[in-house]
């Protein structure tokens, strides 16, 4: 079984000089010190640092292509990909791959860590060592037991385009609020395989790493202006819009809020509806406070997550650059796992 390990950079690349306490990126000498077992066990393991390791603060849409063509061009060679990141945008990068690599049947698994590699008490090992584990499992058949895009965090791997990073201090960073966790790592690691997306026998892996970012997160508050809402929706090069809206997806009902929403209906932009709540459903309709978006023509995004929501509409604006009835549509659609419409 041989199993790729991608280094893009974040704490669990890092390694802490004892003289000067500053972090600087581990190599693999460094791994070989501090995760022995890494190298030990029938899982042969290649690792590929990508040059140079980055904070992921600074990871942009051309780092995820990056990491897809990658994945691509060692496809055949490898019975699964580990791909280590920083946490503070890890859930982007892994809903964005689980857009970006389509038919795939081998395991993608990010993960990553709060204390760097090295440290005494540094959850680096344990991530690293049971994501190689799950990435190289296979089923009787010979096939893998998560052919999807996850992550895997404290003891539990999540669905990619499901996660939200919630915690900048405990072990337990991340939370998949809208979906259980499709395995647990304890004394054995227990797969839900009802809840993991298998692909059909004849699947081939095609990558599409295309993206547009001409887009914007908009978020309601108590008290928001119009002239801030007007700024942000006359955006000339603005093509998709998110609303991060109240409890089941309501927003102010006052009319300019509706007039500038319409307008920008109105010039092809696509709006979509997405909670402020951790959990739950857009339901548009439900309250009257949000017939208004509806009437609009604000598009639902259900129980998705925001960094999935905006990947995808990135994705797909630059997937289908001139059909916005075609974003609409697949907008609506759950593609990779990453909603449950209702
Ligand atoms: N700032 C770091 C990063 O996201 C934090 C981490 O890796 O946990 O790259």
């Amino acid at each position: 079984m041989k199993i790729l390990v991608i280094l893009t950079g974040g704490t669990i690349t890092m390694v802490r000089n004892e003289k000067t306490g500053a972090l600087h990126p581990a190599d693999k000498e460094t791994f070989q010190a501090f995760v022995p077992e890494l190298f030990a066990s029938s899982i042969e393991v290649d690792m590929l640092p990508f040059e140079p390791l980055i904070d992921s603060s600074d990871v942009s849409p051309e780092l995820w292509g990056k990491i897809a063509h990658t994945i691509e061009h060692n496809y055949d060679q490898y019975d699964g990909f580990v791909v280590l990141h920083g946490t503070d945008t890890m859930a982007y990068t892994a809903s964005a791959l689980s857009f970006m690599l389509r038919g795939l049947k081998k395991a993608v698994i990010f993960t990553g860590s709060q204390l760097p590699v090295g440290v005494l008490r540094s959850d680096a090992k344990e991530n690293l060592l049971t994501a190689v584990e799950i990435a190289a499992a296979k089923d009787e058949k010979g096939n893998s037991m998560v052919p999807e895009v996850s992550l895997f965090f404290e003891a539990k791997l999540f669905r990619a385009n499901r996660t939200t990073k919630k915690n900048a201090e405990h072990f337990a960073a991340f939370e998949s609020y809208n979906y259980p966790a499709i395995a647990k790592a304890g004394v054995h690691i227990s797969y839900r395989t009802p809840l993991i997306i298998y692909p059909r026998q004849d699947a081939h892996l095609e990558v599409f790493t295309g993206y547009d970012n001409r887009v914007a997160v908009l978020k309601f508050f108590p008290g928001i202006r119009q002239d801030v809402v007007h700024a942000i929706l006359s955006t000339p090069s603005l093509r998709g819009v998110v609303l991060e809206t109240y409890g089941s997806g309501n927003a102010p009902s006052a009319n300019w809020l509706y007039e500038e929403i319409r307008n920008t209906v109105e010039r092809g932009v696509i709006v979509v509806n997405k909670t402020q709540c951790s959990t739950g459903s857009v339901e548009m309709g439900r309250y009257e406070v949000s017939i208004n978006l509806l009437k609009a023509g604000v598009l639902s995004g259900y129980d998705i997550t925001t960094e999935a929501l905006l990947t995808k509409m990135m994705i797909l604006l630059g997937e289908y650059p001139n059909d916005t009835e075609r974003v609409k549509q697949l907008m609506e659609r759950p593609l990779a796992g990453e909603m449950t419409a209702v």
